[in-house]
């Protein structure tokens, strides 16, 4: 919008131009009736002075019903002579037979006894009626002229005429110098009014201007200024109504604004994703949650369709979401991250039912699908891990009703088997039972302060004592020697000592069960500043880099036949994982393929100060 009124387009041209056309038109009809009316009024009275007096009429027709001719030619000569020219009038006496008897213009005499050659008198002698009007000559003179004709009383006989002729020039010019007057003085009426008007409306447009700033600053948000109020008439009044206005609207706009920084407040500090859309569907508003998860940013997405910005135009128009809002799942994993959202539409509806908008609040359910999954996954890998060995058994004891029982050589081999199983299930059934007690947390965790070398090395002795066992039956299958890297220092540690061991042992059977025969077990123990490490290297079939991430999860392995012939749940490193983290501490691997692995423990570990000891 041109905010730059030109001068033309102005009221206070308008006005101006306005008042000026009313006056000059007033001055207008004024003048034209003035003038008319001097005019009439003017002419009427000089007529009235043309007029022959009434005997001049009747001395004349007297005159003219003489006989002799010359007699009364001398007589109406005379009588001619003696009216007053003062008005510059020409008298003319014409008889019946149009010829001219006398006339009072000197010059003219000898036109006396000549033929009327006056068009005009012809006529009213013809007509017998007397004419009158005004007539002008080559010269632009104007002439008022009178012809009466001269009628005897006694026999209604027509003697002649008589034409009178009066220049009107002197009317006129009388007429024309007031004119001139009137006009100047009009001309100076007119430019006075002109000022005048300009004066007045410049008064008016004024305070209107001063109002047209203020609701400018207004609109600009400026509503430090105040109109002037010059009076108490209606743009008093006006101005009164445009500086209350200014404090109404910057109230409301102070209201609107703590509001909004409110409503801003909110939905940042909201953990959940929050877009409103206008009723097109097109986004107004996204807080930085939603702009997150959809990565995005807030002034990307403004102005861009929800289908599109949620990426649900393939399933969704806006039309089903306005007309049914409802919930739904968005799938927005990629190769970097993990993201499942639920959207949930509602509707911005005023009270009349129109729909003015859309709200879609995004929550992040990735970690509750995920927890949805593994706990699908479990319950499935659970009936697979157990049904595994129930059918083995089945089989086996099958054969053994179908008859293997008298075979003495086949009947302890089968019996061994079905024993075995059943002992790794009850296994399996124990670290199930220990996994559930650790995630309902009502495995108790009795942390005691232990010397962790002393720990470490009376685990270690046991497995040293198997190698070294003289009986058989105790004897592992394969041959290993565990070496011995600990720090000298004593180091106390706050652990389980029962589940403690249980994670080693199991480090330690992993290392033994997944190495080939003779190989080497070296075990290490040492302290940083707040924690002690300690670790189980293996020279064994190590893991493939792809299964490290997964070597923790429940019922993984990396070879599940090999790790089920070798009597395991996989469900070890899974009750190591939750053991380690309950003391506080972590565990991880570092493994190469067919070169070996090593398992890493880190425990929180504080050094007690010496003179501690000494006080106690
Ligand atoms: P399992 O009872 O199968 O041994 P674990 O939870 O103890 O179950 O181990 C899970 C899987 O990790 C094993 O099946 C095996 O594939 C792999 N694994 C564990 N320790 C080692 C190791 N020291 N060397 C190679 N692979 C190992």
């Amino acid at each position: 919008m041109n905010n730059k009124i030109k001068y033309f387009q102005s009221i206070h041209f308008k006005i101006a131009l306005v008042l000026a056309l009313i006056l000059l038109v007033t001055l207008e009809i004024v003048g034209a009736v003035f003038v008319s009316q001097l005019e009439t009024k003017n002419v009427d009275s000089y007529k009235k002075q043309v007029q022959l007096p009434t005997y001049v009429n009747t001395t004349l027709i007297n005159e003219l019903s003489k006989t002799n001719i010359s007699k009364a030619n001398v007589g109406i000569s005379s009588l001619l002579s003696d009216v007053d020219n003062k008005n510059s009038t020409e008298v003319e006496v014409v008889d019946a037979k149009n010829t001219v008897r006398g006339t009072n213009e000197s010059g003219n005499q000898s036109q006396v006894g000549q033929k009327n050659l006056k068009t005009n008198i012809k006529n009213t002698l013809i007509n017998r009626q007397s004419y009158s009007g005004i007539m002008s000559d080559p010269s632009n003179s104007r002439y008022y002229t009178v012809i009466t004709p001269l009628i005897k009383s006694s026999n209604n006989e027509l003697v002649g005429v008589v034409y009178v002729r009066a220049n009107l020039d002197s009317v006129y010019r009388e007429i024309n110098q007031i004119t001139l007057i009137y006009v100047a003085a009009a001309l100076v009426a007119i430019l006075a009014g002109l000022l005048i008007s300009i004066v007045i409306s410049r008064a008016i447009t004024k305070p209107i201007d001063e109002m047209k700033q203020q609701t400018l600053q207004i609109a600009k948000g400026d509503y430090s200024g105040q109109v002037h109020v010059y009076g108490r008439d209606e743009l008093g009044q006006l101005a009164n109504a445009v500086n209350n206005l200014s404090v109404k609207v910057e109230e409301s706009q102070e209201s609107t604004e703590s509001e909004r920084q409110r409503l801003d407040s909110v939905l940042t500090n909201m953990t959940d994703g929050v877009i409103a859309t206008d009723r097109r569907g097109k986004v107004i508003i996204m807080n930085d949650e939603a702009a997150n998860s959809l990565e995005t940013s807030e002034s990307e997405a403004i102005d861009k369709s929800i289908l599109d910005v949620l990426d649900i135009g393939d399933e969704y128009t806006l039309r089903e979401i306005i007309e049914n809002p409802d919930e739904t799942i968005i799938d927005r994993s990629d190769n970097s991250r993990d993201l499942i959202l639920h959207a949930h539409f509602s509707l911005i509806q005023r009270e009349s039912g129109f729909v003015s908008g859309l709200v879609c609040v995004l929550h992040d359910v990735t970690e509750q699908q995920k927890i949805d999954n593994d706990r699908k996954q479990f319950v499935s890998n659970v009936s697979h891990e157990l049904r595994t060995p129930l059918t083995s058994v089945h089989s086996y004891i099958e054969a053994l009703q179908d008859g293997a029982w008298k075979d003495s050589t086949i009947a302890p081999k089968f019996l061994k088997v079905t024993q075995d199983e059943t002992d790794r299930m009850i296994r399996m059934i124990n670290d199930l039972l220990t996994l559930s007690r650790m995630d309902s947390n009502t495995q108790k965790i009795n942390k005691e302060l232990v010397n962790i070398k002393e720990l470490f090395n009376y685990i270690l002795d046991r497995f040293d004592m198997i190698i070294k066992s003289d009986d058989d039956s105790k004897k592992p299958s394969k041959d290993y020697k565990i070496i011995r890297k600990f720090t000298k220092l004593d180091l106390w540690v706050e652990v389980d000592t029962d589940r403690f061991t249980q994670v080693i042992d199991n480090l330690m059977n992993n290392a033994i069960k997944y190495s080939p025969d003779g190989g080497t077990i070296t075990c290490s123990l040492y302290e940083t500043h707040n924690n002690v490490i300690l670790s189980v290297k293996d020279q064994g079939l190590g893991i493939p880099r792809s299964s490290i991430p997964h070597i923790f999860d429940r019922f993984y392995r990396v070879d599940k036949a090999r790790s089920r012939a070798q009597g395991g749940t996989g469900l070890g490193l899974a009750i190591s994982k939750e053991v380690i983290q309950a003391l506080g501490g972590r565990i991880w691997v570092e493994s190469t393929e067919n070169k070996g692995s090593t398992f890493y423990i880190a425990l929180p570990y504080e050094p007690i100060e010496e003179d501690l000891w000494d006080e106690n």
